[in-house]
């Protein structure tokens, strides 16, 4: 494979710093697939400005107009769907249908908010008084920052840039470090479907170098950020200075219910695909399971055998049913967390290493059991291969669990019994209710976002509603 280069984007050129970082395949450290040329806090400023300059015309730009680029982007990441697949699972590790999947919920993401260029607008109102009428147009923000994580490194910016430049705005995009390879893919995409030169710009550079004149610029109206709860926190202390219109989506601590009516079978299949799926990196997976006492000893055995029968390896080989990890950091956080989860409760499978024919970030899925509320690998967001099981005696012990974490991402239960699921959804702290399915696998027509630690919900993303986070709302009076 030829390597690869990704570089800032400003203003539709690219830029070849002298701090050049080298871009390693996490399944196969041997394997180097390119370099990232990093700006710092200069670039970011030139982004911003380049951003500025440009934000003015494309917001003036009909919203028809900028949906067809949004179309055009989205048939130009199609067209080259596998060649990008494979691109991702070699950058962030996950398997190639992981990525495939990945890529087509990115493709649909722009021609969702394509469609929605044709329907922006506000609505109109009846006024007190007579030959008089009230209406509401929305406006574009101007310059809008995006940071990004590693773990959907195609999607969650689409989810971001696409309702963002429906909308009318300028964006200037920090992708995570260790993913610029696919982050320039997308850019490449919409650049090459004819997005004005400026309107979007990428700072490939390092968070904490980068991040601060982002979040601190007075030019730029508003903050999409997902990560970390930690990096989230700083964000908003840096922008709430100055009031910035902030977005924040961060880390879970995800629970899945199997109350005592479950289908045994399907709460296993559930609860390990929601664990070991992406390897755990995902915002929305299953990291523990709350399992009614009677069946307990049932779904820990079951869980156990299809935990180890999971086939670990890297994503581009056949058969491959879980990747690696997806850098070294995460390997040494991983680890770390079973080596508390030994020291805390039971291990039922998994618990280390796993040999693979790659030499690579590769742990086996892992299993604890007997774990109680108070453990840290029941608390802390673990982001990898890890279930922590605990048991409940009934429904309201189960919600007391669900919600006794600091975070409010994504829960779910198994049931047949509609009071119980009604009760759950009703009365659990989480942005996203699954019912009868696995945590993760959100639909992009869907508003998404978390309570507690796990966001600043006061702008839901995806759905129509994304769109509130990328536009402002202006009343007209007129008389007549
Ligand atoms: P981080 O918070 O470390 O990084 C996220 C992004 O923020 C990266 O682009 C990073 O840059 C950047 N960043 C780092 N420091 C700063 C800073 N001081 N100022 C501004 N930006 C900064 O998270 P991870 O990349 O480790 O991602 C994993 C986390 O993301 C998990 O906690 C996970 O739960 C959460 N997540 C949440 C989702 C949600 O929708 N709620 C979805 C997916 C992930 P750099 O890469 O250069 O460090």
């Amino acid at each position: 494979m030829t390597p690869l280069e990704a570089a800032s984007v400003i203003n539709g050129d690219k830029e070849q710093s002298a701090t050049v970082r080298e871009l390693r395949d996490p399944g196969e450290e041997e394997s180097v697939l390119g370099k990232v040329y990093l700006g710092d806090s200069e670039t970011a400023r030139r982004a911003i400005d380049s951003a500025e300059r440009a934000s003015a015309e494309w917001g003036g730009t009909p919203a028809p107009r900028r949906g067809r680029i949004l179309f055009e982007a989205a048939q130009r990441l199609e067209a080259r769907k596998n060649e990008i697949a494979t691109l991702l699972t070699r950058e962030e590790g996950k398997t190639l249908n992981e990525s495939l999947f990945e890529v087509d919920r990115s493709v649909n993401l722009f021609r969702f908010y394509g469609a929605m260029c044709f329907k922006l607008g506000g609505k109109t109102l009846p006024s007190n008084d007579a030959n008089s009428y009230v209406y509401t147009i929305r406006e574009p923000l101007g310059v809008v920052a995006v940071i990004t994580p590693w773990n959907f490194p195609l999607s969650i910016p689409a989810w971001k840039i696409a309702p963002a430049l429906a909308s009318g705005n300028a964006v200037v995009f920090k992708p995570a470090s260790q993913t610029p390879l696919i982050a320039t893919e997308l850019v490449n995409a919409l650049m090459a479907a004819g997005l004005p030169k400026g309107v979007l710009n990428m700072v490939a550079g390092l968070g904490p170098v980068v991040g601060d004149t982002l979040a601190a610029s007075p030019k730029v109206g508003a903050v999409s950020f997902t990560g970390s709860s930690e990096t989230g926190r700083h964000i908003n202390g840096t922008s709430g200075k100055r009031m910035l219109r902030l977005q924040l989506e961060l880390g879970g601590k995800n629970a899945l219910v199997l109350m005592d009516d479950a289908d045994i079978g399907l709460g296993v299949e559930l609860a390990a695909k929601g664990a070991f799926g992406l390897t755990g990196q995902a915002c929305t997976a299953a990291s523990r399971l709350l399992v009614h006492r009677d069946i307990a000893d049932e779904v820990v055995r079951r869980l156990g055998s299809r935990a180890a029968s999971i086939v670990v390896g890297h994503g581009l080989e056949e058969g491959v049913e879980m990747g690696p990890l997806s850098s070294e950091d995460q390997f040494g956080k991983v680890q770390k967390y079973i080596g508390i989860g030994k020291g805390e409760a039971e291990l039922v499978t998994g618990g280390g290493e796993a040999k693979t024919s790659k030499n690579g970030f590769y742990i086996s899925p892992t299993v604890f059991s007997g774990v109680s509320p108070d453990d840290r690998i029941f608390q802390e967001e673990i982001f990898g291969p890890v279930l922590a099981v605990s048991t409940f005696s009934d429904l309201e012990e189960a919600v007391h669990l669900v919600n006794s974490v600091a975070y409010g991402l994504t829960a779910g239960i198994v049931s047949k019994s509609h009071s119980a699921i009604a009760t759950f959804t009703a009365r659990v702290n989480a942005g996203v209710i699954r019912v009868n399915k696995p945590l993760p696998g959100l639909e992009l027509q869907v508003p998404y976002g978390g309570f507690k630690e796990s966001g600043n919900d006061q702008y839901k993303e995806m759905g129509e509603e994304a769109i509130d986070f990328y536009t402002r709302t202006k009343s007209v009076y007129v008389g007549y």
